[in-house]
Order: structure tokens, then sequence, then C-alpha cells
């Protein structure tokens, strides 16, 4: 590695080389959670906004010197920038787009969609698990593993399938059917634990060092929130290529949005965006970090009543968790200190959505912009629609909504938030008749 990484816990604030530590503060156990330190002086010497103008690679690849990932071996996983030999080649640099119709429904004069649900595994959490893979690669473990409330799973047994790589995962039972199919597609070992998301993650941290696998677990391997933070990275350089200046602000070569809403279940999502950012202001690539709010379903709140009590991610215990939007449920979320601080730091929020303003917002995100988000996903949009409501959100702010997921991770879920179709005879006269009672 030439980036000269270092590993700073996120309670104590002590620092250790990469070397020291392979997951946690060893002071502080299993929610000693760290951040990568990088030396930015370094780093800007072989990466600029002039260096990305001119890279053809469209995937989180482009950002490689901000990685904590040996280059080579990245390379050599991946082959040629511009021609992706395999999945792994093609996470991240998803579509932002600009939802007009949606703004003005919402009475907002900015608004974008970060839609990836168009990831190789159709999920935001290609981003870290492609980290997962090359740091397993790199490190020489023969097996990864990750618990997973199912697309994290999807995403690392995707990628291990792009590079032939063995895993094993560890899904609550209920996770949707679609997502246990793509494991078991890509091959992946699969147990399904008859309990909770929560008794998976803790069954895979002692699974992993019982059977000497490398551990992907979210919220406790450092490295997947630097996979997380390449969406930061996304949406400003799209904001500034989209020649977004109107608003006044050009002081910075990449343009940060005044908000971003994220869904929120463990938090690493969150925390990792919340990372890009700080990387990027400390890089002199934006003039100021977005507030950053995080959305949780109603039934799955810890972080939002945290927030409301004025908690610090120590302080939090597990609580029961149910939601309609699977991805999102965590009684403990394995990211709190990250994800309080994302919101705490930026001036932004965390806010609460039911069960129905989540599945509401599926079709309404859908017919809005064209984005068929899972429920965890239209979450977020639930979020804003939410913050416009209560005046947290300004009719002139510069919104981002990052969509997480693909609507067909769960047709399920779906289907509970729309009507029934017009089932008829093959004739013409029913068609007729439809259309007139449409009328
Ligand atoms: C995992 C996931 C989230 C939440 O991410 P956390 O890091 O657990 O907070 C949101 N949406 C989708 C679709 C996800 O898969
Ligand atoms: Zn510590």
């Amino acid at each position: 590695m030439d980036h000269d990484l270092g590993l700073k816990c996120t309670i104590c604030g002590e620092e250790y080389t990469v070397d020291q530590t392979e997951y946690v503060c060893p002071k502080h156990g299993d929610d000693g959670i760290l951040d990568v330190i990088y030396d930015y002086e370094l780093a800007s010497r072989t990466i600029s906004p002039q260096t990305l103008a001119q890279d053809p690679t469209r995937s989180i690849w482009r950002y490689l010197p901000l990685l904590p990932v040996d280059p080579g071996a990245v390379r050599a996983l991946i082959g040629h920038a511009r021609y992706p030999s395999n999945p792994l080649a093609a996470v991240g640099w998803t579509p932002l787009y600009a939802a007009p119709r949606l703004a003005e429904k919402l009475g907002l004069q900015h608004l974008w969609v970060k839609d990836d649900g168009r990831q190789p595994t159709a999920s935001f959490k290609d981003r870290a698990s492609a980290i997962a893979v090359v740091k397993t690669r790199e490190l020489g473990y023969e097996v990864v593993t990750t618990a997973s409330s199912g697309n994290a799973a999807a995403a690392l047994s995707g990628l291990c399938a792009a590079i032939d790589q063995p895993n094993v995962i560890f899904v609550p039972k209920t996770a949707p059917q679609a997502k246990v199919a793509q494991l078991l597609v890509f091959g992946a070992t699969v147990f399904l634990v008859d309990g909770t998301y929560d008794e998976a993650f803790d069954l895979c941290l002692v699974a992993a060092p019982a059977f000497g696998w490398y551990n992907r677990n979210t919220g406790y391997n450092p490295y997947m929130s630097e996979g997380k933070k390449t969406a930061a990275y996304e949406i400003c350089e799209q904001l500034s290529v989209a020649g977004s200046t109107e608003g006044g602000r050009a002081a910075a070569p990449f343009q940060a949005p005044d908000w971003v809403f994220i869904p929120v279940g463990d938090g690493c999502i969150i925390g990792g965006i919340h990372k890009g950012f700080k990387d990027m202001l400390a890089l002199g690539w934006i003039d100021h970090i977005p507030a950053i709010a995080g959305v949780q379903a109603a039934g799955s709140s810890p972080l939002v009543d945290a927030w409301e009590r004025g908690l610090e991610g120590w302080d939090m215990t597990l609580v029961e968790a149910h939601s309609v939007a699977d991805s999102i449920v965590a009684g403990l979320p394995r990211d709190r200190i990250k994800a309080l601080r994302a919101a705490r730091e930026t001036g932004g929020a965390y806010i609460s959505v039911t069960d129905s303003e989540i599945l509401a917002a599926i079709p309404e995100l859908a017919q809005g912009c064209g984005v068929f988000a899972e429920p965890a996903a239209a979450a977020a949009y639930a979020g804003l629609v939410k913050a416009v409501g209560t005046g947290l959100v300004g009719s002139s702010d510069r919104v981002v909504v990052m969509s997480t997921g693909s609507g067909l991770k769960d047709v399920a879920g779906a289907m509970k938030s729309v009507g029934q179709p017009h089932t008829i005879a093959p004739d013409l006269a029913e068609v007729r008749r439809v259309m007139n009672a449409l009328r």
C-alpha cells in the first residue's frame, strides 16, 4: 500500500497502524469501531479534480488513491479501466438523476435522486463488499464471511462469484426471497439463521475466528465505510459536472448539496457518506459539508431515539426492531457511533417514518422520477417528505436523496404499496369496459 493508512478508535481516539489491529480497537473490543485515516497530502499528489476529469474509469475505482486497498491488487482483479472484465469493475458511479417533477410536488427547487439500485447486485452494499473481496485477496484469506439482513450478503456473494472467491453467509431466515435467491445463485454457502439479524451478526462474529475466515461485518470491519464513502465523492463530482452552480457556490471544484437523505439501519452508509464529505473538505474539493439526515423506520428507530435524547453510541442498548423495510431493521445499530456523528457534526437530523409512509413512498418515487426502490431505499424519500412538511428543509435547499436498493429486491413489499391490475378476458369489449370505468 502506498498511501500510509492509519486506524483511529472512534471511542478513545487511539491511533494504530494497519498491522497493529485487524478490525477493532484492542482496548474497546467489538464496540471499538475504527476510522481509517489517510495522508491527504500524499493522496493529493496522485488524485485531484483535474486528474479525475481525465479519468475514463466509471466505478468506485476512479478514487483508488483514497481507498484502503493495494492498487496493484485491484488492477489485477478488474482489468482495464474502460472495459470492465467482471462485475467487481462495475461497482459505483451510479446515476444521479435530477428529479424536477418530484421537486415541484414537494415545493423544492433542486432535488436529485442517486440510484444505487443500479449496482451490479442491485444495492448500495456493493460499494463495501467490493473493498471486502479485494481485502480478502490482499490479506491472503481463503474464505470471506458476513452477516447481513440480505443486501450486504448478496453483494458479497455476487462480487465473490465475479472473481471466484469462496464465501460463507449468515442471514436471518426472514430475509426476502430475492436476496436469498441471489446468494444461492452466486454459489455462497448460506446459513439461514433462525433468529434476528442481530443474532446472525453475533454468530458470524464468533464463526469467523473459529474457522479462520475474513470478516466483512458492517460496523466491525473498518474498511466497509471506506467503500461506502465513494457515494459522497460521486454526488459532488456529478453535481459539478451537472453545472449546478445555480445558488452561487463555485468556490471549490466539486459541488456539495445542502442536504443528503439516507436510510439508516446499522449506520454504516450514513457514517461512510459523512466520511466521504470529510475527505473532500480536507482535500479542498468542496467548500462545505451538507447537512446529513438519517431516516429510520418507526419500528426500528434506536438512532432517532438516541438523537432525540442526546445519547452517544456507547450509551445505546439492543431494542426490539421490526419494519417492512427489512434492510434497515437493526435493534443495535453496529455503526451507531459514526451514524450519530454524521447527523450531529453536520447540522443534520434523524427522522422516523412509519411503514405506511415507506410503502406510500415506493410508487411516489417510481412515478415521480422512474426509480423503483425497495422499501428501505424508499424510506429516504419518505423522510424528505416529512422534513419538507416540518420546515426542516427549505424550498431553495439543494437536496440529494440516496436510493439504496432496487425494488426488485422485495417484490412482496412493493405489491403492498400498489393496487391490483385489471384482470380481463382476451376481449376488446373488456378493455372498453375498464377504460370507461377509469374515466
Ligand atoms: C443496508 C441498507 C441500508 C442501511 O445501511 P446501514 O449501513 O445498515 O445503515 C439502507 N438501504 C438498503 C437498501 C440497504 O441494503
Ligand atoms: Zn479505543
